[in-house]
């Protein structure tokens, strides 16, 4: 594919984008890793479990954060109005909050993804529904450094929280923060762009993507939307698949 002109490579790449790639194109197009761009969820994707909603369990002093939950997990409400109803409940100091986020682990193999990575010369992204500075916290008391993070920020008063959404798209009010912007962005164009993700707040932006890793529900949604995708169980999976297109 690489060898097509300009105007084939871009109907291949959009027409790639709709139908997705597994494995086995991606090595029949010779796809090497130096020519991708790699995007990761972070909840339940690098991190072992889901940080926002076990955060808000802990520290929330009521349980509207459940009936919130349940509807945006059934698409009345945008993950927006979602996570500021959320944040109101949430009653944490930043100490507090540090505290709890240096003891969250993430998939050993996000270590070992990054080195593979840096060695093809791919800057990976995390493009998150969380917020920036639990992310940060939890890389950092898990020794990764440098990172680049597109996520919601949260401004901490005392115990309060207040969450701002600077990636929100005001067409579309179904995520926080728009992921698919971040795929769609110019640093993308005539990439592979590669996506990681496992739920809800993945469906739109894997659908850009050429080769979509996803679990769970990401991966129930793209079998039903006919899209081809590469089924994972940790990041073990995904390093031994990035691996193979470094050609060693
Ligand atoms: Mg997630």
């Amino acid at each position: 594919m690489f060898n097509l002109n300009q105007t084939e490579k871009i109907s291949a790449l959009s027409n790639a984008v709709t139908a997705g790639w597994d494995m086995s194109d991606m090595m029949e197009r010779r796809v090497a890793l130096s020519q991708c761009r790699v995007f990761f969820d972070f909840d339940h994707t690098i991190s072992n479990i889901d940080v926002v909603d076990d955060m808000i369990e802990r520290f929330s002093v009521d349980q509207q954060w459940r009936v919130l939950e349940q509807q945006w997990q059934n698409g009345v409400i945008g993950s927006e109005d979602c996570l500021r109803g959320q944040m109101r409940s949430v009653r944490a100091t930043r100490e507090q909050l540090t505290e709890y986020l240096s003891e969250i682990e993430i998939d050993a193999y996000f270590h070992r993804i990054l080195v593979l990575l840096k060695k093809s010369g791919v800057r990976p992204l995390i493009t998150s529904d969380s917020f920036n500075f639990l992310i940060e916290t939890i890389l950092k008391s898990n020794d990764v450094h440098g990172i680049r993070i597109l996520a919601n920020h949260l401004r901490i008063r005392g115990n309060r929280l207040t969450p701002l959404f600077p990636y929100k798209n005001l067409a579309c009010l179904r995520c926080a923060n728009c992921k698919t912007s971040h795929l769609r962005n110019e640093d993308s164009l005539g990439k592979v762009l590669i996506y990681v993700g496992d739920g809800r707040s993945d469906y739109c932006a894997s659908l850009q993507a050429h080769l979509v890793f996803a679990k769970d529900s990401l991966a129930a949604h793209l079998r039903q939307k006919g899209k081809k995708f590469v089924e994972y169980r940790n990041l073990q999976d995904v390093y031994k698949a990035l691996k193979g297109l470094t050609h060693e």
